[in-house]
């Protein structure tokens, strides 16, 4: 019996560790599906206007948030702006970085 009672609580343990990584995996399963369908938004949203290149990466912006004394900053997902794509400084139109040189794009250059 000495034996039983231990294994019990082992068995106990491995079920309890088995459930939590079983949530472990669908919320990070949840947090990448979200991710994929902001990436899709983002490129719905930003495209190169000269290749229609969706947009692929989000934005940054940095939080400050006070800490006591301190103030930590964090890096965040922007997801209003695209991180690869750039507006053009004469059509302010996105374009990928295949078709702007010095903030100026193949459009706009070939209209020069
Ligand atoms: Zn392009
Ligand atoms: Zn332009």
């Amino acid at each position: 019996m000495t034996k039983d009672w231990k294994k019990k609580i082992d068995d106990e343990e491995k079920v309890l560790k088995a459930e939590q990584k079983k949530r472990e995996t669908e919320s990070h399963e949840i947090v990448r599906r979200e991710h994929g369908v902001k990436v899709q938004e983002l490129g719905r949203k930003f495209k190169c206007h000269v290749c229609n290149r969706p947009a692929q990466r989000p934005g940054k912006q940095y939080v400050d948030v006070r800490m006591g004394i301190d103030t930590s900053t964090f890096e965040e997902d922007d997801w209003s702006i695209p991180a690869d794509l750039w507006q053009c400084s004469k059509c302010d139109q996105w374009t990928c970085k295949y078709h702007i040189y010095k903030d100026i794009c193949q459009k706009c250059a070939e209209k020069m």
